[in-house]
């Protein structure tokens, strides 16, 4: 991501997609009240929801700019999480936007400190073969955002012991997509659990999976010329 392309910390727009969506984590049914927050990088740094303040009641002013070394700018304080934001845009050049929920399966698998195993291929959209659990730390430490930088490694998405999950993405609608996936694969893992002992694919079939999420919901025309194909298309009648 350049920074040339990015839109400045007053933009608006960009201001009000965060405040949609933080509604839409608790409309979603990911996150509850006024827990969790939002992110979305701007020229500079990034866009943060404040500390305290009901979703609902949000105006684009109230979001928060920090810059790249933690420093704000605006009227309100940022999210008591600021420092896992921060991190993130940090250390992960690809993150465009990132949601950190308390998300009811995640969470409940994160007190007991389980990560999720490929039970299911879908783990793979994190971008690797699990998806762990950070150390626990209290929140709103260096601590807990050095943990959770271990835990996520190169995937773009981790639980955080007896606390709740994050997640980021290119954009904010990814980031959100990929919170919602996280706590449906929680939710079916605890599902299986509760049933018997989950058969875990092996590491080769996840390989596999991982190459072909590569261009996974993607249309052809979408990739670059000679991109290598993962998925296997039908033969196209006109
Ligand atoms: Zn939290």
């Amino acid at each position: 991501m350049t920074t040339a392309a990015l839109p400045p910390h007053d933009d608006v727009n960009l201001r009000q997609a965060v405040i949609d969506t933080a509604a839409a984590m608790n409309a979603l049914g990911i996150n509850q009240g006024k827990a969790g927050n939002v992110s979305a990088r701007c020229d500079g740094g990034f866009l943060v929801t404040p500390s305290g303040v009901p979703y609902a009641d949000l105006e684009p002013g109230d979001i928060v700019f920090m810059d790249l070394e933690g420093r704000y700018r605006g009227i309100m304080v940022p999210s008591s999480e600021w420092r896992m934001h921060l991190s993130i845009y940090q250390g992960r050049p690809a993150a465009g936007a990132v949601v950190h929920t308390h998300s009811t399966f995640c969470t409940t698998l994160a007190c007991l400190r389980e990560p999720i195993p490929a039970f299911h291929y879908m783990v793979a959209v994190a971008g690797g073969t699990r998806i762990e659990v950070a150390d626990y730390a209290t929140f709103g430490t260096q601590a807990l955002s050095d943990a959770m930088m271990t835990a996520l490694g190169p995937r773009r998405a981790c639980l955080l012991a007896n606390h709740g999950m994050i997640a980021f993405g290119a954009d904010l609608r990814r980031a959100l997509d990929l919170a919602v996936e996280v706590e449906t694969l929680a939710r079916q893992y605890w599902h299986a659990r509760m049933m018997g002992t989950p058969v875990i694919l092996g590491e080769e079939e996840m390989a596999e999976v991982l190459r072909r999420f590569a261009t996974y919901g993607r249309q052809p025309k979408d990739l670059p010329p000679g991109t290598p194909q993962a998925l296997e298309f039908p033969t196209k009648l006109d």
